[in-house]
């Protein structure tokens, strides 16, 4: 299907528009004049005016989705340029949430005032503004995008997200070296949240780097609450996952460093995660940071790794010592010889780059056997251990008998 507009063609009298009808397209008039016609109760009919070359008919019902609120005949032969529905949809999907919202409620007020001034009279099928004030004021994703950032900052307040760590083990004595922090949302009304759904949003409403910086420092007091637990310092490293946003934030280097010295903790025993995308779009700016805190010791760690750039130059612009293999690779290394030649050539690219190699999604033995033989140094997945809370971790620990 294209979606270039088409070109439509209509004869004086033909109706381009039927007042109450669903409207899946608007046009632009490219040649001809048209009139615009209001038909109100008992069959009486106003005219609202003309309209000529240049104009947009039929955009409304385009927009809000609600029966055309008005007839439209061409008062001479008229050339249009169909916009559809599915072009306009397509458009509008890629446009600003928040400006799509505020366009269907200018819209709904627009209506709204139409029909208190009578122009519209009752016409039949066409919903009360109360109506429509009520379906965007519930439905819109866009709103709820906006309500979110203030039920996030207080989510952090109220406890209601939480850190779950996952461990990650050294593949040739099977020794937990570290653990990933995730974070888990625990909504009082929606129940559990995927990080995968609330990430992305928190990122866009620039409530992300906070609950990053409560990440790194929950994820620290954690680590030394276990190391003081073992009477062991030093034993595992915890690795923090940051968006792209947190990295070029004024006070990311200072916070990390403050953070570690608060909690007594060796920068060797922190990670940063960042995926290759956030690492590209935030190229510039985070060079000379990532370099600050690499110097200092902090390992910068490149998440899900294989599935964002195919140049690899910025493995040498950027100070990279830890190389995550995305589990996508590993879940198919055994069905598919490419993913499989994927694994190896990380693996050796790594090796000759001097960088640690991570494996992710490891769920069956036979996987961790491949990556051992392989030459990977670390892995973690479901096999090894799922994502858990402080307290069953430290069990983990006890059970594993990680000495
Ligand atoms: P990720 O950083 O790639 O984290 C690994 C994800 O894989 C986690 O999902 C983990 O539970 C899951 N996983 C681990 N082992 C296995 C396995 O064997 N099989 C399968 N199928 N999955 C496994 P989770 O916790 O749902 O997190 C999803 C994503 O959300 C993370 O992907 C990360 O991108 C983001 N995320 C989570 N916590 C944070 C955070 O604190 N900060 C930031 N910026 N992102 C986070
Ligand atoms: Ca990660
Ligand atoms: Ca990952």
């Amino acid at each position: 299907m294209t979606n270039e507009p088409s070109i439509k063609k209509y004869k004086k009298g033909d109706v381009i528009i039927q007042q109450g009808d669903e409207g899946h397209s608007a046009f632009v008039i490219e040649k001809g004049r048209v009139e615009i016609l209001i038909e109100k109760d008992k069959g009486l009919i106003q005219s609202l005016g003309t309209r000529g070359a240049g104009s947009i008919i039929g955009e409304m019902s385009l927009i809000d989705n609600e029966p055309r609120t008005a007839t439209v005949k061409a008062l001479e032969e008229c050339t249009l340029l169909e916009i559809t529905r599915n072009d306009f949809d397509r458009r509008l999907k890629n446009s600003d949430p928040i400006i799509n919202a505020i366009t269907q409620i200018i819209l709904t007020r627009y209506r709204d005032i139409i029909t208190k001034a009578h122009i519209l009279g009752n016409s039949s099928g066409y919903p009360s503004p109360e109506q429509l004030e009520k379906k965007y004021t519930d439905e819109s994703k866009a709103l709820d995008t906006l309500k979110f950032g203030h039920e996030f900052k207080d989510a952090i307040k109220n406890g209601e997200i939480t850190l779950n760590y996952q461990p990650i083990i050294d593949i040739e004595t099977f020794k937990v070296i570290g653990f990933e922090a995730l974070m888990r949302w625990n909504h009082p009304e929606k129940g559990f949240i995927s990080p995968d759904i609330f990430i992305p949003l928190a990122e866009n409403n620039d409530v992300m780097t906070n609950a990053t910086y409560w990440a790194l420092s929950e994820s620290c007091q954690m680590l030394k609450r276990l190391e003081n637990l073992r009477n062991q310092s030093g034993e595992f490293f915890v690795s923090v996952n940051y968006c792209g946003n947190d990295i070029v934030d004024l006070n990311f280097n200072q916070n990390i460093q403050k953070t570690l010295a608060d909690n007594d903790l060796k920068p060797e025993q922190l990670h940063i995660e960042i995926t290759e995308r956030s690492l590209i779009e935030e190229s510039t700016f985070a060079k000379d940071k990532l370099q600050k805190c690499r110097d200092s010791g902090v390992a910068i760690s490149i998440d899900d790794f294989g599935t964002g750039y195919s140049s690899l130059s910025y493995l040498h612009y950027f100070p990279i010592n830890v190389l995550k293999i995305d589990r996508s690779f590993i879940k198919n290394m055994e069905v598919d010889p490419v993913s499989l030649e994927l694994v190896k050539t990380i693996i050796n690219l790594g090796k000759n780059m001097k960088m640690k190699i991570i494996a992710e999604g490891i769920e069956e033995e036979s996987q961790q056997n491949i990556l051992k033989t392989l030459g990977c140094d670390a892995g973690q997945g479901y096999y090894i251990a799922k994502p858990m809370a402080e307290e069953n971790l430290i069990n983990f620990l006890i059970n594993v008998k990680n000495t």
